[in-house]
């Protein structure tokens, strides 16, 4: 038996008002929201700007893709926009919290208990099970793990019967679910995705992207996920394309075609 009851709690934690009243600052529904973001590496004549004044909403319980050629930012976007690295200027919001006022105590609360990272290399644990790796967060957030809650993600992977093995006796495709899971067990605000498809073959990837988008259909999750993939792209429900440092372009809807063309325009496969 499945509720959905993920949005819900979500907002427990993160009280986000349905109807924002239209006095507020900042009356959004964004799950995250970057404004003005600039990066900045190094300095002097070495300096690299990564992000370039960044403006950009993640509205809550969407799928985004970003999209640019190789070095265009999407790391650092990526990196900022989930507390993993403080920009050099600008804002980033979760929810309605403004994380450039935290400190590094705080940043890793916020990226512990808020936040779900899915990398291309899956990052599980070897010497633990499946169930092991999926509940690892909430341990380390010194919470328990809710029984039903456990169940029903393990369940929407697909890794019922196989929550006693180790990562090393599962396929890739199935080490990518255990690390799904293990993003969503502590109800994230945002899951983000860093290429998460990009090591599994074209079969296995359209069955992680599947997972993924009914994560947003089915349980309210936002996602935010980097990809150089047309394909993995066209699961989302809108694509930020990124381009020396600064967004050029957003598609809604996007198709594997049109998301092909237009990275085309972009010199991305040049
Ligand atoms: P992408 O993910 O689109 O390939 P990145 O965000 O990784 O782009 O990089 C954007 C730019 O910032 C590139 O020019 C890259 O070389 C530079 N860059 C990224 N990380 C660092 C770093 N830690 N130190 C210096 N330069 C960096």
């Amino acid at each position: 038996m499945t509720q959905p009851s993920a949005p819900a709690d979500r907002t427990a934690t993160a009280p986000a008002p349905t109807a924002p009243a239209p006095s507020a600052p900042a009356p959004t529904g964004a799950a995250v929201r970057l404004d003005g973001v600039t990066k900045v590496y190094g300095r002097g004549t070495g300096a690299v700007h990564a992000l370039r004044g960044v403006d950009a909403v993640v509205p809550r319980g969407s799928f985004t893709a970003v999209m640019g050629p190789s070095g265009s930012g999407k790391s650092t976007f990526l990196h900022c926009a989930a507390g993993l690295d403080l920009p050099t200027g600008g804002r980033v919001s979760l929810g309605e919290q403004d994380l450039s006022g935290l400190n590094e105590d705080a940043l890793t609360r916020v990226r512990r208990e808020r936040i779900g990272f899915v990398f291309q290399a899956f990052n599980l644990m070897p010497s633990l099970t499946v169930e092991q790796n999926i509940t690892l967060p909430l341990r380390l957030a010194g919470r328990k793990a809710d029984a039903r809650w456990l169940a029903e993600i393990v369940e929407r992977v697909g890794l019922t019967g196989r929550t006693g093995r180790r990562p090393s006796e599962l396929s890739g495709g199935q080490q990518q679910r255990v690390a799904l899971a293990r993003a969503l067990v502590t109800r994230p605000e945002v899951v983000f995705g860093d290429e998460p498809t990009g090591a599994l073959d074209t079969v296995t990837a359209k069955e992680v992207l599947g997972l993924l988008r009914r994560t947003v259909d089915l349980l309210g999750q936002t996602v935010v996920m980097v990809t150089h993939d047309p394909v993995a792209a066209s699961y989302a429900d809108a694509v930020l394309f990124l381009a020396d440092g600064q967004i050029v372009d957003r598609m809604a809807a996007p198709t594997v075609e049109r998301v092909s063309d237009r990275m085309t325009r972009l010199g991305a496969w040049a």
